[in-house]
């Protein structure tokens, strides 16, 4: 730090050098670039900066971009506190140079792709390298598969596993926007992996053409920190259930039938499982598909959505309030009712 430069450049700041750092941002609780900073209003500051300082002390500076903290080390100078210098850039600059160095670095393209996403609060820089040393296996690439992998893809996940064992059929379309007219006949692992690599050429996709059964599930989802459950198929659920306690990882869980969806978090660890909701299988009541009542492509877009909101926070290690309750959508009246669920002591896949 020279006496003469109003800036420091933040390769070169080393916190315990400095005496008191002041935050002039605005929303800046919420994304504490230095643990010892202390939030100060920018106003305040320039009318009376020895309410904040001593004339001695070693002052810097921090606000957005390093305009404002200029200004505000020029008024301190004047004030008589001349050891005080602004962070050049701002905190964007710093922030960007924590992502891209050290050991789980970003590269600038990416911090620049999914900036939108690092800011928000609690996600930042730490959450999109959790992202992006995460696993998410999605089971079923139809209708709720399709739009989860979109967003998992966008936001960075950095490994995905899609499986199915169906191939794009026309009658598809209209709920399955990762398939384009040309892809009827494929099989649709094969095009969603096409599909999510043009979107993100960053993520790795790995496409299995098989059905999720009881012999195959854990084998199939080892090393998943999230899976989705996106299938239309109460067996295929049992076994990704059991599956995942056996693992110990969430699995989010939804449906969708004409105008209304469904969805619930589950983690045995901290939860009920997916057979403390339903513990008997109701497939041999008259549980019609969607291929005998219809379905609105646009509710397999929210609540697939939903999963993959779900699963990024899981993943990210945001802060959330996912687990232990079932989400109702219903279309025709435009509305989302929640419902406590809890674990069954008795359940026959989770408890003692
Ligand atoms: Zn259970």
């Amino acid at each position: 730090m020279t006496g003469d430069n109003l800036e420091i450049a933040p390769a070169d700041v080393d916190a315990a050098e400095f005496d008191a750092i002041l935050d002039i941002r605005f929303g800046r609780e919420q994304d504490p670039v230095f643990t010892s900073a202390i939030n100060v209003d920018a106003n305040e500051l320039a009318r009376d900066p020895l309410r904040f300082v001593n004339a001695n002390d070693r002052v810097l500076v921090v606000c957005d971009i390093g305009l404002r903290s200029k200004t505000a080390v020029e008024g301190l100078r004047l004030a008589g506190v001349p050891a005080s210098v602004s962070l050049a850039g701002g905190a964007d600059a710093l922030r960007r140079m924590r992502a891209t160095s050290g050991p789980a670095s970003l590269s600038a393209d990416e911090v620049e792709r999914y900036d939108r996403q690092i800011r928000l609060a609690g996600f930042g820089i730490e959450g999109q390298r959790n992202l992006a040393a995460a696993t998410i296996t999605v089971v079923g690439a139809g209708g709720l598969g399709c739009p989860a992998l979109s967003y998992l893809a966008t936001a960075g996940v950095g490994s995905i596993v899609v499986i199915d064992p169906d191939i794009v059929d026309l009658a598809n379309l209209h709920r399955q926007p990762l398939y384009a007219t040309d892809d009827v006949g494929t099989p649709k692992v094969k095009a969603a992996a096409a599909r999510l690599h043009a979107l993100n050429p960053e993520v790795v996709v790995s496409a299995v053409e098989e059905m999720v059964t009881e012999q195959n599930a854990r084998t199939v989802i080892a090393g998943s920190d999230v899976v989705i459950d996106a299938t239309d198929n109460f067996a295929v659920r049992y076994a990704l259930n059991s599956a995942c306690i056996a693992l110990g990882g969430p699995m989010i869980y939804a449906s969708v039938y004409g105008f209304e969806g469904q969805l619930a978090v589950f983690d045995s660890t901290v939860g009920p499982c997916y057979r403390c909701l339903f513990p008997v299988d109701p497939s041999g009541d008259a549980v019609l598909d969607c291929s005998t009542v219809g379905v609105l492509g646009a509710v397999t877009g929210i609540i697939g959505s939903l999963q993959a909101s779900a699963a990024i926070q899981i993943a990210a290690g945001v802060d959330h309030g996912l687990y232990g309750t079932l989400t109702l959508f219903n279309a025709r009246q435009g509305r989302f009712d929640q419902l406590s669920i809890a674990k069954r002591p008795n359940c026959q896949a989770c408890g003692e």
